[in-house]
């Protein structure tokens, strides 16, 4: 809250934050690469990095081998003398099971990593002190999961529908509805549209998201990741009272449901060893980046946590000094204007 109190009265309007044109994908992975790949920078698809070899001493954190899968084969990738590695630990979308109309995401609940990220992370944190702690953020996945659903419809039953409700004029002008009571606490996300540059026209995409995925649904009875995209479009249609519309919305959409185990796993109790630091102490080469990273005042949850960490990597291992980090952590929490806006937001609405 301290972090974005500049932003609390513009909650409302969301003017202060940016919308992209289209999805995160299409707006900042497609350029970024593109752009990337204009300067030389070679990716590599299709490849794990299972573990990592450290020199053999205590004095200093120096990698020596990145050990890969490449297609199913075992693949070494030797770090020499003037090499450095960014390794990204752990991922909130890691072990993301997904499901469609007729079939569930999963029947039981996950219950432990099996996904490259946190597992290369565990293997570290074996080896090295000050690797920080994974086992804390992957530990009760039933306080970390989410499951998260997109769906794409012919038709305006959407349209009519969400802005019958919220008297908006266009698709992606509301907010977030959050239906706090509802068992599952179903959220409604309707983005700009068209959402994706290539949406078939003629159709809407909306998502929706529930929180409390593990119960068992008020209409539904039964947890959200075991539910279909069929089931959990009846269950959110009966909390609005969309229930006659609900055979048009099956009859005309497809959906896809993830069931994301470690989406909010960063927010589990930890203390400030459990996150490594950027680049932590001794190392020679190695920077750590990504949302597990510890960043001191910051917040985590946004892209831009994990763009911050890269550039802090950067600045820290090449002795970068005259280039300024953003988004600087604003300390406006006790400026007079600030506090005075956010006090008036709070009491009386924000803008
Ligand atoms: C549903 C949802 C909605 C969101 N909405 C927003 C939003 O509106 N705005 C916003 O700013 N943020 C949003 N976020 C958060 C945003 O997506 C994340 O902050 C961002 O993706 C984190 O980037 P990252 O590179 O650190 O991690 P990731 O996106 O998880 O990327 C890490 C990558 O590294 C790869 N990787 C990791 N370990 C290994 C390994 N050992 N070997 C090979 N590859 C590996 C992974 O496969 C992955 O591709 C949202 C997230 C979710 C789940």
């Amino acid at each position: 809250m301290l972090r974005f109190f500049a932003s609390i009265d513009t909650m409302t309007s969301l003017h202060t934050e940016m919308n992209p044109p289209f999805d995160s994908y299409y707006s900042w992975v497609v350029p970024t690469v593109r752009y990337l790949k204009s300067l030389g920078v070679g990716f590599i698809m299709g490849t794990r990095v299972v573990d990592v070899d450290f020199r053999p001493t205590t004095d200093e954190k120096t990698v020596t081998m990145l050990r890969c899968t490449q297609q199913g084969k075992a693949k070494n990738i030797p770090i020499r003398r003037n090499d450095f590695t960014f390794i990204s630990i752990g991922s909130k979308v890691s072990d993301v099971k997904v499901g469609t109309m007729h079939k569930a995401p999963v029947t039981v609940q996950v219950d432990h990593p099996e996904d490259a990220p946190f597992l290369l992370w565990q293997k570290m944190a074996a080896k090295q002190p000050e690797m920080g702690n994974p086992l804390k953020f992957t530990s009760s996945p039933d306080h970390s999961e989410f499951v998260i659903w997109t769906c794409q419809t012919k038709g305006n039953v959407w349209d009519r529908l969400t802005l019958g409700l919220t008297g908006n004029k266009r698709m992606g002008e509301q907010h977030e509805i959050v239906f706090p009571d509802s068992a599952w606490r179903n959220i409604y996300h309707v983005p700009w549209q068209p959402f994706v540059p290539n949406q078939t026209p003629g159709t809407t995409i909306v998502m929706g998201m529930g929180e409390h995925c593990g119960n068992k649904g008020d209409f539904v009875k039964k947890p959200m990741w075991a539910s279909t995209g069929k089931e959990i479009l009846t269950e959110f249609c009966y909390h609005f009272g969309w229930e006659k519309d609900l055979p048009e919305i099956i009859k005309n959409s497809e959906i896809n449901v993830y069931y994301e185990p470690y989406v909010t796993s960063m927010f589990l109790p930890r203390n400030m060893f459990d996150r490594p630091k950027v680049v932590p102490n001794r190392s020679t080469n190695l920077a750590f980046i990504g949302e597990y990273t510890e960043m001191p005042e910051d917040t985590v949850f946004m892209v831009s946590y994990s763009t911050k960490s890269a550039q802090l990597a950067v600045h820290q291992l090449f002795g970068v000094t005259n280039i300024p980090i953003t988004p600087p952590v604003a300390h406006n929490k006790w400026n007079p204007y600030w506090v005075f806006k956010g006090v008036k937001a709070m009491l009386i609405g924000s803008e």
